[in-house]
């Protein structure tokens, strides 16, 4: 038997933050990821680089890979060894054929695992501040199927014994097809037409949308705010909750989406703070950067290491790349020697700051103008060697004004550069449609690969273009040169106060 193995994993809800860690392990482990339509495309920015991705579909009326398909696949990429993760939306064993597959597995002698996963219905609860049950008003929760996909042939639900039910919250999956019929037959079967419902689309996520009514009057208000699948529907009294306690639709960004140019390995740190305040992030990795070093010019720089007065970073790239170069040649921390450090700004402080480092010079704002005049304004520059660590990028203007103030620099450029292309991917392809409340800008190539890529990027009849913020003067400098316009920008350089500027300028 070979070691193939199958995990049915709960991706959860949509909202990275839930999956489990579990989830997450299994899927940086995998060999072959499975997965569906509803599973977050960012979760798969967990997989090895290598890891084959499999997309099998499941939209509703739109199936990519039919069912016994897709057991086929697993027991075939199983028994070639693979581990594989099969990655579906919520919890596998609610509404998602997760039990059919494990049978399927297990009658080929498959070894396979299960991972629960954050159901719909709980985060729809969670995120729109509807409790599921609650000690005088209901006491039972029940999970349903709507069955919007004639596909599935399930079995016929009878709404009318629903109905019946007394002092229960139902929560009803693929249901938003037939919402009249469901709520018609649940009133047929006894229930108050003054019964409290909602319905929740996208529950967890920046694009989350409710409404709330009652049983009688659910319908209309679905159809007049046009809200869709995925969601879910509430019935009971529990629903009466969701104006009093209602926190994620109030966030300063809910309901907002904001486009972000960083490079995917710098966009999480942003994404995060801008989810937390309820927006929905579109990653637009306009540039990316690659580690890239001249050997020789490595060679020169370590083997006199010792007669350097200071060493400049101008990012923390910089930072990461050149450590990884010193700790490979040198492996212990004191070769550092008592070189001076002086970065850019803070989050070129905060990459020292996770190594032990601390900068002995941050210039107040965060360019590298001011750097080196900080640098200059020491007066220890006069004969002193400087080592400034770069990327490919012209940071000429350091490099001059360090000699300008009689420093001898030497220059280590460590990473490259380079404008992504855009032209296929799928957020991308969401930006030209629908566009975004804001897009923003965190370097000056992230606003000369936007221009470049302006096909790519150009927005359809109808998508709402974006107001444009900058993270600091290099950027909004680059963003004006380009002739597109700072429509707000970061008090101080950094992203803190680059979210803060969206934040007041999106409440205007
Ligand atoms: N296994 C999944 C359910 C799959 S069935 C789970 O445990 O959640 C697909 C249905 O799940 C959708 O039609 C919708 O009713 C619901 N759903 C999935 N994700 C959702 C979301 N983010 N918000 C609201 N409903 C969601």
């Amino acid at each position: 038997m070979s070691s193939g193995i199958v995990y049915l994993v709960g991706a959860g809800p949509g909202d990275l933050g839930l999956a489990t860690f579990r989830a997450r392990e299994l899927i940086a482990a995998a060999d072959v990821l499975v997965y569906d339509y509803l599973v977050h495309p960012d979760l798969l920015g967990w997989c090895r680089p290598d890891c084959e991705k499999i997309y099998v579909g499941k939209r509703p009326h739109l199936h990519a890979l039919p069912q016994e398909e897709i057991e086929k696949l697993l027991v075939a990429k199983a028994r070639a060894g693979k581990h594989i993760v099969r990655l579906k939306g919520g919890d596998p064993l609610v509404f998602g054929r997760g039990g059919e597959e494990a049978r399927t597995l297990a009658k080929n002698g498959v070894p396979f695992e299960i991972v629960p996963g954050v159901t719909a219905a709980l985060a729809a609860g969670a995120y729109a501040g509807i409790p599921l049950t609650h000690r005088n008003t209901s006491s039972a929760l029940i999970f349903l199927t709507g069955h919007e996909d004639p596909q599935k042939h399930a079995l016929q639900i009878d709404w009318r014994s629903y109905g019946a039910l007394k002092n229960a919250t139902l929560a009803i999956y693929m249901g938003m097809g037939h919402l009249r019929q469901i709520m018609a037959g649940l009133i047929a079967g006894g229930l108050s037409p003054d019964t409290p419902a909602a319905v929740v689309q996208w529950a967890s996520l920046g694009r989350q949308r409710s409404v709330a009514g009652t049983a009688a009057t659910l319908a209309d208000l679905v159809e007049k705010n046009q809200l869709g699948a995925p969601a879910i529907i509430f019935v009971g009294e529990v629903v009466r909750n969701h104006t009093a306690i209602d926190w994620f639709e109030h966030l300063p960004l809910f309901g907002r989406r904001i486009a972000i140019t960083r490079t995917r390995e710098q966009a999480s740190e942003l994404r995060a703070k801008l989810e937390a305040l309820g927006a929905e992030v579109l990653e637009l990795p306009l540039i990316q950067v690659a580690k890239k070093i001249d050997p020789q010019t490595r060679d020169d720089v370590f083997a006199e290491f010792g007669s350097y007065d200071w060493l400049v970073f101008t990012s923390a790239n910089g930072v990461r790349f050149f450590f990884d170069e010193f700790f490979a040649k040198f492996t212990d921390m004191r070769s550092l020697g008592l070189i001076r450090i002086a970065c850019v700004g803070e989050a070129t402080a905060t990459a020292l700051a996770a190594l032990h480092l601390r900068a002995d010079l941050v210039p107040a704002t965060a360019t590298a103008d001011a750097l080196a005049d900080e640098l200059a304004a020491t007066g220890s520059l006069d004969s002193a060697k400087v080592l400034a660590v770069t990327g490919n990028l012209n940071r000429d203007t350091l490099v001059k004004k360090l000699e300008d103030a009689r420093a001898i620099v030497d220059r280590f450029p460590v990473y490259q550069t380079e404008k992504t292309d855009l032209a296929a991917d799928p957020a991308a392809e969401d930006f030209r449609a629908r566009g975004a409340d804001a897009i923003l800008f965190a370097s000056s190539s992230a606003v000369e690969s936007f221009v470049a890529q302006a096909a790519a990027l150009g927005l359809a009849a109808g998508a709402k273009r974006p107001l444009a913020g900058s993270i600091g003067p290099q950027t909004s400098e680059a963003m004006k040169k380009a002739g597109l316009p700072v429509d707000f920008a970061a008090k101080t350089p950094g992203l803190d106060a680059l979210v803060e500027a969206l934040i007041k300028k999106l409440k205007n």
